[in-house]
């Protein structure tokens, strides 16, 4: 019987276990998934929890329900390579014959004096579900600054926009335009958006401290009632202190299986490998797919294949509140209802699909 182990059950991690349930030739396996959180959680969605449009009980997903996948709720402490197993926070070590790594990221803070203590998050549930309760308490008409003027900021400050009108939001970025990364015709279309239903943006930021609801932009102090920070992430702290090869963002190098260069039973996904494509929902998935292919092979004694199969990675959509968006689809860039209504719809479809 082998025995795979899989850290972190978000978008990669859930993908893994449904393409290897879903193979009939899988039944000589033990899946063991462990994951700090008792549900899936649509990490995409957490720009409408952190802003109060969304419940989180819509963003929790059960995880499936088969005798050969264990579900461990317990947050992991550390991975031994050279030992083959997994040291949960209980003290518990967890022994695995294949692993696949999918513990996501964090936040990062470019060494900000102060960001990290006195920012809010929207990278994780628990951290959004706080972000919800700070920023539906702050006061009428209070003041809300927004740290990192790329896809999730862009979202969460035009969510915010709608769901607190009274408020002013201040959008931090400091590159030249938000979205730097997408073409100009979709930045210009959110910059306007923006002009158009209120919300500063403040291009060439550089912020140079951060104090309990005060700001420093090139040391300028601005007086806020909330910071959220949206402006860069790094892998997962645990894959962070693994003594392997690591990138900037601390994700780990891997070969084209999706394996450490030197642990063949250790596949990484998601936002903890090495990657030229951005970090995204999609990737991880597509990589879960890929490594849930070579498992299959290598449990079966067949060899991987010399060339890897092209990954599918559809584009990205992002939101404008809750009727208008954005999206990239290829060289095509998409503004207005239509994305907004395709990025509801690939909510819809994932959901489906995953049996909710
Ligand atoms: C606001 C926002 C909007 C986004 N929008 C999009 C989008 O529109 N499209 C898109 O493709 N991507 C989007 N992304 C990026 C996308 O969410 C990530 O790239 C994706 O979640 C990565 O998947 P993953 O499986 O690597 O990690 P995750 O989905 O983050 O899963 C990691 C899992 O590991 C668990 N975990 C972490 N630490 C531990 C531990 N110590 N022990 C046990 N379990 C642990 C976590 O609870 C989590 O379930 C967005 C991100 C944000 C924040």
């Amino acid at each position: 019987m082998q025995n795979l182990v899989i850290l972190g059950g978000g978008y990669g991690g859930l993908r893994a276990i449904q393409k290897l349930l879903n193979e009939k030739d899988v039944k000589q396996v033990s899946i063991t998934l462990i994951e700090k959180e008792a549900y899936h959680s649509l990490k995409t969605e957490f720009y409408a929890l952190a802003a109060g449009t969304v419940a989180d009980r819509h963003l929790r997903m059960s995880f499936p329900n088969d005798v050969r996948l264990e579900l461990k709720f317990e947050p992991v402490k550390s991975i031994h390579l050279d030992d083959n197993k997994v040291e949960l926070e209980s003290g518990d070590f967890i022994p695995y014959d294949d692993l696949i790594i999918g513990l996501g990221c964090e936040d990062k803070y470019h060494g900000v004096p102060g960001a990290k203590e006195n920012t809010l998050s929207i990278q994780s549930m628990r951290r959004a579900r706080k972000t919800y309760h700070v920023l539906q308490g702050v006061r009428p008409n209070g003041r809300v600054a927004i740290v990192g003027g790329g896809l999730s900021g862009v979202e969460l400050a035009s969510e915010l926009r709608e769901s607190r009108p009274d408020l002013e939001i201040l959008l931090y970025d400091r590159g030249e335009n938000i979205l730097s990364m997408f073409p100009a015709r979709l930045y210009n279309y959110v910059t306007n958006w923006f002009n158009e239903n209120d919300v500063t943006i403040i291009n060439r930021a550089n912020i140079t401290k951060v104090e309990w609801n005060v700001l420093y932009n090139h040391d300028e102090p601005i007086e806020t009632d909330a910071i959220i920070w949206t402006a860069g992430i790094q892998a997962n702290k645990i894959v962070r202190e693994l003594d392997v090869d690591k990138d900037q963002m601390g994700r780990l190098f891997t070969t084209k299986h999706h394996h450490l260069p030197n642990y063949e039973n250790v596949f990484v996904v998601g936002d903890c490998a090495a990657s030229t494509h951005a970090p995204s929902a999609q990737l991880a998935e597509a990589q879960s797919e890929r490594v849930a292919m070579l498992l299959n092979k290598k449990w079966k004694g067949e060899p991987y294949p010399e060339e890897m199969p092209k990954m599918k990675l559809k584009g990205v959509l992002g939101s404008l509140g809750k009727k208008h968006g954005f999206g990239l689809m290829g060289e095509k860039s998409l503004t207005g209802r239509v994305p907004r209504v395709l990025k509801s719809g690939v909510l819809w479809m994932y959901k489906h699909h995953s049996g909710h």
